[in-house]
C-alpha cells in the first residue's frame, strides 16, 4: 500500500473516537477553529459532538499563480476577537507540521486563553515545524506512516473513491 484513501464513513468514524477523548479531558474550547480548506469537514464533524461554534481561517500556498513553500494567509480573524479565548485548531492532516506551527505562531499574537490542536491524521516523518510549549492538548485522530492520503472531499468520483479503500 503506497497510499491511503479514507471514506467520509471512516473519518466520521475517527472524528468521534477522538472526540470521546476531548470530551474527556478538562479542556473545553471556547470555538472550534478550522484551517481551510482542509480543516473544514472535519471540524464541521467534530462540532456534532463538541457543540461549539465553529470560526475559520485560511490557508493558501500560492502566491497568485505562484507555489510557494511557506504558508500565507488568504482569511484570517478579522471580525471576531479570540483574546482570552480556549480555542480547538483543527485541520485535517500533520504533514511536515508548517500549516500548523505558523498558524499557532499567528493565532497566539491574538492573545488566546490556550490553543488545543485537533488533526484527523498525523504523519510519522521529520517535521519542519514545532509545536510551542504552550500548546497542552493535541489530539490525533489516527497516526499514519508518510504516505499520501486521498480525502474523499477531493474525489470527483465519490464512487471509484470508495472501492479503492487502502488498495
Ligand atoms: P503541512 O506540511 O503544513 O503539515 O501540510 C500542509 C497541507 O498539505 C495540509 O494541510 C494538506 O492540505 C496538504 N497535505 C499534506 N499531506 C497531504 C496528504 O497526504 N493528502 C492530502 N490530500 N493533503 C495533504
Amino acid at each position: 500500500m503506497d497510499k491511503y484513501c479514507f471514506s467520509y464513513n471512516q473519518i466520521h468514524q475517527t472524528i468521534s473516537k477522538t472526540a470521546d477523548k476531548i470530551l474527556a479531558t478538562n479542556f473545553e474550547p471556547d470555538y472550534i477553529l478550522a484551517i481551510g480548506a482542509g480543516g473544514f469537514i472535519p471540524a464541521r464533524i467534530l462540532r456534532t459532538y463538541l457543540k461549539k461554534p465553529i470560526i475559520t481561517i485560511s490557508i493558501a500556498y500560492y502566491d497568485g499563480e505562484q507555489a510557494t513553500t511557506a504558508p500565507k494567509k488568504l482569511q484570517w480573524l478579522d471580525c471576531i476577537d479570540i483574546s482570552g479565548k480556549k480555542i480547538l485548531l483543527v485541520d485535517e492532516v500533520d504533514d511536515t507540521r508548517a500549516t500548523l506551527a505558523y498558524c499557532i505562531q499567528e493565532i497566539l499574537t491574538h492573545q488566546p486563553a490556550e490553543i488545543a490542536v485537533f488533526v484527523l491524521h498525523n504523519k510519522h516523518k521529520p517535521k519542519k515545524g514545532a509545536y510551542p510549549t504552550v500548546i497542552k492538548h493535541i489530539f490525533v485522530g489516527e497516526e499514519l506512516s508518510d504516505k499520501w492520503i486521498h480525502y474523499p472531499w477531493d474525489a470527483l468520483d465519490i464512487d471509484k473513491h470508495d472501492g479503492r479503500y487502502n488498495e
